[in-house]
């Protein structure tokens, strides 16, 4: 059962402000804070000579009794720091219950509501910015009503800040070193995001980075809040649904470049979700948790995109796995069968090998609608195998045995999937971007194994399909440069 309740807090010690945010953290605790006022700075009452007060008002809702919440706020106020001193002394913190429900109480140690509450303009002006309408159960007068009642000249409204000086803006001086900067930004945001696929909105845990190049006459110069003004922008376009994660990334870097007047701004997204598989044998469902990538870089004349992803698998190795077969031949020779039979035996078998988890990643960059869902499966197509978060002990089997059958290196995913592409979207046209990359945790190293191969369509065309090496090889960085 929840209770609406209404407090005063008040503080003339110490950093005041600090004493009333730790003393809001603590309720918080026990109680779902719904309310606060403004700050208000306040003239002593009774006992003159002592520092002025700042006082607020907040509403909240509990569980606690009303006897369980006074000792829960007379906790607090020790914890902040109070020292028992008189009435009306001075306090690092006061918390008073000013209304709980319409409860009525008058019992030794705690009177609801508080009995000097109507004679006192600091808890009347912040209570009426938050419940200006509550009636005072015994006065049966509005808390407005009340306040009109009393002089509050004393009582004087604080603007929201801390004590700081904002008026000489750091980001608008002439820094130390003359240096125009080309690339500023933010790192490592975290957002939830929204994707609206076929209709339904998907939440996405991302890490997002965003940058900008700044015009050469103003970089480094006058990046005003730079950092706050994309944040800003984040919140803002992340919280509605985007279409696809590329679309996304898109819309933020135009938007750099609007609100930046930047030659060019980059943005990179990382996002964080599952889709619905079945194992291959007994069909069971089960999630598969995969990284999706969007990227756009934009200038006032262009702007490009890349839709990607990250998945896992599984790779066996090929060279342990020929070992493994002449060492059987040599056996299987001693045991005195004829050559062709051990090639027969060899062939049906399946052959030992160490083996271990990869990932691989595909990035294209494309106007094309490309769905980061389907990528996905060609990345794991073009490993050993595809791997699943719960197997059945068929679909275990299944996994071990498809993996050995196709063994490759790391090298051999990259062109895998290169070349799965090519083959599977002959109509790309001549200018999109391939990306492809595959990392492996070495089951016999501590190190990992790395591949990466990347370029135009043409130039990946050109070498899937005729075998020739292109003579170069358009990066990452020339793609998205604007
Ligand atoms: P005040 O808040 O009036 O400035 P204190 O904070 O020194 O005075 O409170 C004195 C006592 O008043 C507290 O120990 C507490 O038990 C009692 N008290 C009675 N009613 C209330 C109430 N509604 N809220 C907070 N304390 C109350
Ligand atoms: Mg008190």
């Amino acid at each position: 059962m929840s209770n609406q309740v209404l407090l005063s807090l008040g503080a003339n010690l110490g950093n005041r402000q600090g004493n009333i945010l730790q003393a809001l953290q603590y309720i918080r605790a026990r109680a779902d804070i719904n309310g606060i006022s403004s700050f208000y700075e306040t003239e002593p009452v009774g006992h003159l000579e002592q520092p002025k007060f700042i006082n607020i008002a907040c509403s909240l809702e509990t569980e606690l009794p009303p006897r369980e919440l006074l000792s829960f706020l007379k906790w607090i106020e020790k914890r902040v720091g109070r020292r028992e001193t008189f009435r009306n002394g001075p306090r690092s913190i006061d918390l008073d219950i000013i209304f709980y429900d319409d409860l009525v109480i008058d019992d030794d140690g705690l009177t609801i509501p508080h009995p000097r509450l109507q004679e006192r303009a600091f808890v009347l002006l912040p209570l009426a910015e938050i419940a200006a309408k509550k009636i005072h159960p015994v006065l049966k007068t509005s808390v407005a009503e009340l306040l009109k009642k009393i002089d509050h000249s004393g009582v004087q409204r604080l603007k929201r800040s801390l004590r700081l000086r904002l008026d000489q803006d750091r980001q608008q001086s002439k820094p130390a070193v003359p240096v125009p900067l080309s690339r500023v930004g933010i790192t490592n945001l975290q957002r939830i995001i929204r994707i609206e696929d076929k209709g339904r909105g998907n939440l996405f845990h991302a890490h997002l980075e965003l940058f900008a190049d700044l015009n050469p006459k103003q970089a480094g110069m006058h990046m005003s809040r730079f950092s706050d003004v994309l944040e800003e922008l984040v919140e803002e376009i992340s919280l509605q649904a985007s279409p696809d994660i590329e679309s996304l990334a898109e819309q933020l870097a135009k938007q750099v470049i609007k609100s930046q007047k930047a030659v060019r701004s980059e943005v990179r997204i990382r996002a964080y979700s599952s889709i619905a598989r079945v194992t291959p044998v007994s069909a069971k469902r089960s999630k598969e948790v995969y990284t999706l990538i969007g990227m756009a870089a934009s200038s006032p004349r262009e702007t490009r995109h890349l839709v990607g992803v990250e998945a896992e698998g599984m790779t066996v190795c090929p060279c342990a796995q020929d070992m493994v077969k002449n060492y059987s031949r040599e056996l299987l020779q001693e045991e005195g069968f004829s050559g062709s039979e051990i090639s027969r035996i060899l062939n049906i078998l399946p052959i030992a090998s160490h083996n271990q988890r990869g990932r691989g990643t595909l990035l294209l960059g494309t106007t094309r609608n490309i769905r980061a869902e389907n990528l996905l499966h060609i990345i794991e197509a073009s490993m050993s195998s595809e791997t699943y978060e719960l197997l059945k002990r068929e679909d275990e089997f299944f996994v071990v045995n498809k993996a050995h059958r196709n063994p490759r290196f790391v090298e051999d995913v990259v062109r895998e999937i290169i070349r799965n592409v090519v083959e599977i979207y002959p109509d790309l046209p001549d200018e999109a971007f391939v990306l492809a990359k595959q990392e492996n945790f070495e089951g016999i190293h501590k190190h990992n194994a790395f591949a990466e191969h990347f370029g135009t369509m043409a130039e990946l065309r050109q070498e899937v399909l005729t075998g020739r090496k292109s003579v170069h090889h358009t990066t990452l960085e020339e793609w998205l440069n604007v």
